[in-house]
C-alpha cells in the first residue's frame, strides 16, 4: 500500500486549477496524468532575459524586458485573417509591433491601453524593417513584475497547452509536496551536497540547477537499484529446486556445429544454477547470431531431463513460431514433446495443449505472453526462458516467474548490446553471462552508406541480387507512438507498392498493424525463399532467421539508434554467403546522424557500437531503450545514469546488506516512499512478501 503521505502526489490532473476535460488530452500525451507527473515534467530549458533601456541596446533574436509606450492597436483589414498588431515605442521614439495571431488580441486589447507605458517582455525579432515581439511572454504594468521572470522555464508542449499554463500547474502542484523523510544515504547527501527532495523539485523548475537535477535523477536510479535488489533478495529466499539432467537427453542432440568455448561456458553457468536449490536468476547477453537458441535448448533438455518441463516466452507471435520450428528441428533426435502455444490458439488445439502442460506429456512450450495466463496450468514448471528480454518490464518478468508453489528458474536472454556501465542498471537483479565470441566463419557484413536520391540504382541492385538466387529485406523506418507514425506507415506502404510493380509477387510486406495471420503468411512466404523481397517497419528488428537473406536496404538510416541498426543488420550476414547493408541517408542529415552511420560502417561489434551510442548520444537524451518498453530512467539524462549509477548502486546494496538497513523504520519507511514515488513499487511488493 502507498504511504498515505504521497496521496496528494498521485491525486489525478484533474484536480489542478484550470485542468478540465479538454486539456486532460495533451496533458497525457506528454505523459501527464498525476500531480506526480507534472512536478517531474522538468523544463527543457530556460530563457534569460536582459533588462534593456531602449530598443537600440536589444539585438535581433535577444529575450528583452523594456518599457514601451502604446502608440496605436491596428486590426487586421479582414478580421480573423492576419495578425492584430499593437504599435508601441520606446523611451528614445524607436517603434515596435507587439503581433498578436487569433484569440490573442482580447489579451492585447486588455493589458495595452493607448497612451499607457507598460513592461514588455519577449523574443525580439525583426518583420520587413519593423521591430517586433510575437506574443509577447510578460506585459506588466510595474518593471518588478516582469523583472520577477527574468529566467523562466520553458516546458515541453503539446497541442493545446502553453508556457504559462504548464507553468501555473507545477506551481499548484509544488505548493502540494508533503514532507517527506530523507532516503538518501546521509554520507553520499552532504558529500554531494545536494537539497532536500522538496527544494530539489522547486529549484529544477527555478532555474538552471546542476545539483537540483542531480538529486532528482539520483532518486531515480536509487529507487530501480534498490527495488532490483530487494527482487534479487527474495528471489534468493524463495523456494526453488535443483534440476540435474543426467545429460541423456542432450547426448541425443544432432548439432551440425560444435559449439563455441563461450556457449559452452554459458551452458555450464546455467546449467551449475540450475542445480542449486534457490532460483536461478541468469541474464545471457549475446550479439545477434551469438548462438543464444542452443544455449537456451541445453537449458531446456537439462530440466527436462531433471523431470521438470520448460517455458520459452516470446515478444511476438513471429518469433514464438520461428523459435518453435528451430527448436522441433534440433530437438527431434531427443524425442520430447514440444508445443507452441499463442493468444491466437483457440477452441480445441489450445485444450490439448493446456491438458498436456497439466498432465506433463508435453515437456517444452513456446509462446508469447499466453504461455503465463492464469488459465494455463503446468505439471511441474522448472525452466522459464525470456527471449529478447528487454522487450518485457521488470514488473512483467516478476509476474512470469511466479507461476506455480516452486519458483521455476529463469534464463532471460537479450542481443541488446549494453554499454557495461548501463547493465547494472537495467540488469541489476541477475547474474549475467556473455556470448562473447561469434561462432566461427561469420564474413563481415558489407556496409555502405548512400544518399536516398540513389533510389533507382539501388532497387536495380536489389533486382539483380534477388536474380541470382538470394533474398533482401527492405527496411522502412516507423517511429510508434508519434505523429508521424501514420506517415512513416504510409510510407512503408508506398515503397512496397512501387517495389512491387517492379519485382511482381516476389514481394512481401510485413509491419505491426497487419493482422497476425497475414503477417505470418508473409513471414512463411519469405523464409520459404517464395517470396524473394521483404519490405518491413522494424517488426524483423528481433530474431528473425532467414539465412538466404543477405542484402538488407534501410531506408532513412540515420533515424535509427545505433543500437538499433546494429540490430537489424545483424538479421542479414547468417548464411555462407557474403552479405552486404546499404544505409541510405536522408538529405538532412545532422552531426550526430552522420558520425552514426559513420559508425556502423566501420565496426560490426554489438558492444563497440553501444558504447559508442552511450558517447554519441551524451546529456540530454533519455535512456534509448525505453520505447521498447524497458524500465528506463524518464528523469536521469543518459549522462546522469553513468555518472550517478554506480554511487547509487552502491548505497542501494548498502541499505539492502545493512543489518540495521531496511528492518529499521526510519530508513524503511523513507525507502518505501522513494519506490512509490519513483514507480518502482514492484520492488515493495518483495520487499513485503518476501
Ligand atoms: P541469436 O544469438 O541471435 O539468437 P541464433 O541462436 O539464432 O542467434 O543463432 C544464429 C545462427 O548461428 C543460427 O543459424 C545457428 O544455428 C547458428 N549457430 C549457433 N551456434 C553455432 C556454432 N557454435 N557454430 C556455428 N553456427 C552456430
Ligand atoms: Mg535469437
Amino acid at each position: 500500500m502507498r504511504p498515505d503521505c504521497l496521496n496528494p502526489l498521485f491525486a489525478e490532473i484533474e484536480s489542478l486549477d484550470g485542468v478540465g476535460p479538454k486539456l486532460k488530452k495533451p496533458l497525457e500525451r506528454l505523459g501527464l496524468s498525476r500531480v506526480r507527473d507534472v512536478l517531474y515534467h522538468l523544463p527543457e530549458r530556460f530563457v534569460t532575459r536582459r533588462v534593456v533601456a531602449d530598443l537600440d541596446d536589444g539585438q535581433v533574436g535577444e529575450n528583452v524586458v523594456v518599457a514601451l509606450t502604446v502608440v496605436e492597436h491596428r486590426a487586421p483589414f479582414n478580421p480573423g485573417r492576419g495578425p492584430y498588431r499593437v504599435m508601441a515605442q520606446d523611451a528614445k521614439g524607436n517603434i515596435c509591433a507587439l503581433t498578436y495571431f487569433g484569440r490573442a488580441s482580447y489579451t492585447a486589447k486588455k493589458q495595452l491601453p493607448v497612451g499607457e507605458t507598460r513592461w514588455v517582455a519577449g523574443r525580439l525579432d525583426q518583420y520587413d524593417q519593423t521591430l517586433q515581439i510575437v506574443h509577447p511572454d510578460h506585459v506588466a504594468e510595474k518593471s518588478d513584475e516582469a523583472m520577477g521572470k527574468m529566467v523562466e522555464p520553458i516546458y515541453r508542449l503539446a497541442e493545446g497547452l502553453t508556457q504559462p499554463r504548464i507553468a501555473s500547474f507545477v506551481e499548484q502542484s509544488l505548493a502540494r509536496i508533503p514532507d517527506l523523510p530523507e532516503w538518501i544515504d546521509a554520507g553520499t547527501l552532504s558529500r554531494e551536497n545536494w537539497p532536500a527532495w522538496g527544494s530539489a523539485l522547486a529549484s529544477a523548475h527555478a532555474g538552471d540547477d546542476a545539483k537540483a537535477k542531480d538529486r532528482l535523477a539520483y532518486d531515480e536510479l536509487f529507487a530501480n537499484a534498490l527495488a532490483l535488489m530487494l527482487v534479487r533478495q527474495s528471489n534468493k529466499a524463495r523456494k526453488g529446486q535443483s534440476l540435474q539432467g543426467d545429460g541423456s537427453l542432450r547426448d541425443k542432440l544432432q548439432l551440425p556445429f560444435p559449439l563455441t568455448g563461450a556457449q559452452t561456458r554459458s551452458i555450464a553457468e546455467i546449467t551449475g544454477d540450475m542445480a542449486q536449490a534457490s532460483p536461478m536468476l541468469r541474464l545471457l547477453q549475446g550479439d545477434v547470431g551469438a548462438g543464444k537458441t542452443v544455449v537456451a535448448l541445453e537449458a531446456m533438455l537439462a530440466a527436462v531431463e531433471a523431470g521438470a518441463q520448460a517455458a520459452m516466452l516470446a515478444p511476438t507471435e513471429l518469433l514464438a513460431r520461428q523459435h518453435f520450428e528451430t527448436l522441433r528441428a534440433m530437438a527431434k533426435p531427443t524425442g520430447v514433446e514440444i508445443a507452441l502455444l499463442t493468444g491466437r490458439d483457440k477452441g480445441r488445439a489450445r485444450e490439448s495443449i493446456l491438458m498436456g502442460l497439466i498432465d506433463g506429456s508435453i515437456d517444452m512450450v513456446i509462446g508469447t505472453h499466453a504461455i503465463f495466463q492464469d488459465t494455463v496450468s503446468y505439471k511441474n514448471l522448472g525452466l522459464v526462458v525470456i527471449d529478447e528480454q528487454h522487450r518485457f518490464g521488470v514488473s512483467q518478468r516478476l509476474l512470469l516467474t511466479q507461476k506455480g508453489k516452486v519458483t521455476p528458474h529463469t534464463l532471460a536472454m537479450t542481443a541488446t548490446p549494453i554499454p557495461r556501465t548501463l547493465t547494472l542498471a537495467q540488469y541489476g537483479e541477475m547474474e549475467v553471462s556473455r556470448l562473447d565470441e561469434m561462432p566461427p566463419g561469420r564474413q563481415a557484413i558489407d556496409t555502405r552508406v548512400l544518399p536516398l536520391g540513389r533510389l533507382d540504382e539501388i532497387a536495380e541492385a536489389v533486382g539483380r541480387h534477388v536474380s541470382g538466387g538470394q533474398q533482401a529485406y527492405w527496411v522502412c523506418p516507423m517511429v510508434r507512438g508519434t505523429e508521424s507514425e501514420t506517415e512513416d506507415l504510409a510510407a512503408a506502404e508506398a515503397r512496397y507498392a512501387s517495389l512491387k510493380n517492379r519485382f511482381g509477387d516476389d514481394v512481401v510486406l510485413v509491419h505491426g498493424q497487419l493482422a497476425p495471420e497475414m503477417k505470418d503468411a508473409a513471414m512463411a512466404r519469405f523464409a520459404s525463399g517464395d517470396a524473394r523481397v521483404l519490405v518491413a517497419t522494424t517488426v524483423i528488428e528481433v530474431g528473425v532467421d532467414v539465412p538466404n537473406a543477405t542484402l538488407m536496404v534501410i531506408e532513412q538510416a540515420e533515424r535509427f539508434g545505433l543500437a538499433q541498426l546494429h540490430q537489424l543488420r545483424g538479421r542479414v550476414g547468417r548464411g555462407s554467403e557474403k552479405s552486404t547493408c546499404l544505409l541510405l541517408r536522408g538529405n538532412e542529415l545532422s552531426e550526430t546522424g552522420k558520425r552514426r552511420l559513420e559508425l556502423m560502417k566501420n565496426s560490426q561489434d554489438g558492444f563497440e557500437l553501444a558504447e559508442e551510442d552511450l558517447a554519441l548520444r551524451g546529456g540530454g537524451e533519455l535512456l534509448g531503450t525505453r520505447q521498447s518498453g524497458e524500465e528506463g530512467f524518464s528523469i536521469a539524462s543518459l549522462e546522469q545514469v553513468t555518472r550517478l549509477l554506480p554511487v547509487a548502486h552502491d548505497d542501494a546494496k548498502l541499505l539492502v546488506e545493512s543489518q540495521s538497513g531496511l528492518d529499521n523504520a526510519t530508513r524503511g519507511e523513507a525507502a518505501r516512499m522513494v519506490l512509490y514515488l519513483l514507480e518502482r513499487d514492484w520492488g515493495v511488493q518483495t520487499l513485503r512478501g518476501g
